[in-house]
């Protein structure tokens, strides 16, 4: 079937559902997510949406500027960055007046905490700036957005799985979809498609990122000829629940919760003496993996503890219920009495699909656009995070961008005209199906996903050395030739999970393939990307600025063929390189 739209979102997160509400207004518009719309991750989001509000102590939106660009490691697009900090107070006083419960001050202000790398006058002291609603934030913006997009009657297509992007002559008229229900494949036509897909935190074995986080959408993208940039700055977020790797939110430490090595020590105050347990994540994961390997974890073992106990039951209760009713659930620990066993896990892709502010997608570093393609989110990188997102940053990149995008859409598709289309994709996407459905093979997805998974964790993830990398790509490179001979033993059309788990895969290997050359390439340490070999003799990331002070975008060529790397130098017109301390 075709269906026409006038813009077509893909992707029912917060940064599709804030471009949807933005374009509603003016257009028809609709929704497409695989699962259901308000299952998506940014419904997990804990800890808050950052803006330098100054509710509860004084805060400047130079200081927030500031902090982001550091926290970045310096690699992050300053204008971008200005553009969000500045739009922050305006985006959670909408968020207000939609009716987000927010928490609140004695004297009824939003109430604000502190988050990793938040700071005042420029990295003096902690800064209370992450607006929340207790620990469930994400929950609370995500269904309020959903009824305002139900409000305006936006069209959903839930589990709805994207299968291809649609180009005719250079432009993006629409997607082709798998209906998960009845197993249809439908066109989706559109003058502008959004693509608001989420991370790809699922491609590591350990990770805080749900089921849906897969990361295709940037593959198709990047096999659409569309350069990849910053692929390799993956952060990991320093408290995952050990072992499983959910999330413990970095509000604990906001609200005093203190990291402890197995001699009860907290080690922060050695790695980051002025901000300690709030210093940026790929720094307080780092500090975490030193302690446990030079024998300092819990019973040497690979993890240290969250210690709570301090804050007391009452402000557990009021500001962490869901985040320690993890640790009862899954753990069995009480937080109110025993420390909670935690390691860095897999959280967020800095980078992504290139994209100006606007959330239009750039073909190449002139700066080029994709007619009709844009990207907003996660799965987006519009350049705000450089190489390490600190806590809080992304719920408001989402909403400031997928506004904008939004915005940028309703103003460009009363122009497009609707051109006649002489090809099917529709016919195109189901001959690929049935040619995947057909193929006869040894080889089973789930069990090279879970391989991929494990490759990723020990070749990719917070320490890398050349060797590992390498090694890395190859593995990478044999379970592709290994993809080739899967066979999809479910033949059903109804939620046939199997061969949509197939196609991720197929997916998945392109990205890990493209994070790891583009972190073989980057000979030096910067924000989550840490090389063993460039490390000061405290331990500290040694950046050349002199050689890598640029982002790295990677362009596909085909199967098996070498990436081609474009280069786009920085600015620094707002806050000048430095070095990157915490000490
Ligand atoms: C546990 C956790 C806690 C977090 N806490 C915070 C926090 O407190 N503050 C903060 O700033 N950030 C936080 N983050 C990060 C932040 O939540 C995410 O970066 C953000 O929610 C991503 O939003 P998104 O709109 O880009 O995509 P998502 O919310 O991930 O949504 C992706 C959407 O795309 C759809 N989709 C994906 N692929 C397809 C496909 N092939 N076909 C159809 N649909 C598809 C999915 O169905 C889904 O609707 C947290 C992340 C996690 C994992």
């Amino acid at each position: 079937m075709i269906f026409n739209h006038e813009i077509v979102i893909v992707g029912a997160g917060l940064a599709g559902l804030r471009a949807a509400v933005e374009a509603v207004e003016t257009v028809d518009v609709a929704v497409v997510s695989k699962v259901l719309p308000t299952r998506s991750h940014s419904g997990a989001a804990q800890g808050g949406i950052t803006a330098a509000l100054g509710n509860e102590e004084e805060d400047q939106w130079e200081w927030h500027l500031f902090d982001t660009i550091k926290g970045g490691d310096y690699l992050g697009d300053q204008d971008a960055i200005e553009i969000m900090v500045r739009d922050a107070p305006r985006a959670i006083y909408e968020l207000e007046h939609m009716g987000v419960p927010f928490s609140r001050t004695r004297d009824g202000r939003i109430a604000q905490r502190n988050f990793g790398g938040h700071t005042r006058e420029y990295g003096k002291a902690p800064v209370k700036r992450a607006c929340h609603a207790a620990d469930h934030t994400g929950r609370v913006v995500l269904d309020t957005l959903y009824d305002q997009t139900l409000r305006h009657y936006v069209k959903f297509y839930a589990e709805h799985y994207l299968l291809s992007l649609v180009f005719d002559e250079g432009r993006c008229i629409g997607v082709v979809t798998y209906n998960l229900a009845s197993g249809n494949v439908d066109f989706l036509r559109a003058k502008a498609v959004l693509l608001a897909t989420g991370g790809c935190g699922k491609i590591y074995k350990t990770t805080s990122n749900g089921f849906a986080t897969t990361g295709e959408a940037l593959s198709l993208v990047y096999r659409a000829g569309i350069p990849l940039e910053d692929m390799e700055f993956i952060q990991f977020h320093p408290t995952g629940l050990f072992p499983l790797g959910i999330l413990v939110s970095e509000a604990a430490r906001g609200e005093g919760g203190i990291l402890l090595n197995n001699a009860g020590e907290p080690f922060m105050e050695r790695y980051a003496p002025k901000i300690k347990d709030l210093a940026a994540r790929d720094v307080v994961s780092r500090a975490i993996l030193t302690e446990v390997r030079e024998g300092r974890g819990i019973g040497g073992k690979g993890y240290v503890h969250l210690d709570l106990t301090r804050l007391g039951e009452q402000k557990i209760i009021e500001k962490l219920w869901e985040i320690t009713s993890f640790a009862r659930i899954y753990l069995g620990i009480d937080a109110v009495s025993q420390p909670i066993p935690v390691a860095p896990t897999c959280h967020y892709a800095m980078g992504g699909i290139p994209t100006d502010g606007d959330g239009r997608v750039i073909a190449d570093n002139t700066g080029k656009a994709v007619p009709g393609l844009y990207a907003a989110g996660e799965c987006a990188c519009v350049s705000v995070h450089g190489a390490n997102r600190l806590g809080c940053n992304s719920l408001l990149d989402l909403l400031v961008f997928g506004r904008r995008s939004g915005k940028a859409m309703k103003e460009e598709v009363p122009a497009v005209e609707v051109s006649v289309v002489n090809f099917d994709p529709v016919e195109a996407a189901k001959s690929r199906l049935a040619a995947l459905m057909a193929k006869e093979g040894k080889e089973q997805s789930h069990l090279l996903r879970q391989e991929m998974q494990a490759t990723m964790m020990n070749h990719g993830s917070v320490f890398r050395t050349e060797e590992t990398l390498k090694q890395g790509i190859d593995t990478i490179l044999a379970l592709r030739k290994r993809f080739s001979r899967v066979a999809v033993a479910n033949q059903g059309r109804s939620f046939n999970y199997q061969l949509m788990e197939t196609i991720e895969l197929g997916h998945q290997l392109d990205l890990c393939e493209v994070i790891l050359v583009s972190a073989l390439h980057r000979r030096e340490s910067r924000g989550a990307h840490f090389r063993e070999e460039y490390q000061t003799p405290d331990g500290e990331a040694k950046r050349n600025d002199d050689e890598y002070a640029y982002v790295a975008a990677w362009e596909y060529t085909g199967e098996g063929k070498p990436h081609i790397l474009h280069k786009e130098q920085l600015k620094f017109e707002e806050v000048e390189m430095k070095e990157r301390s915490y000490k």
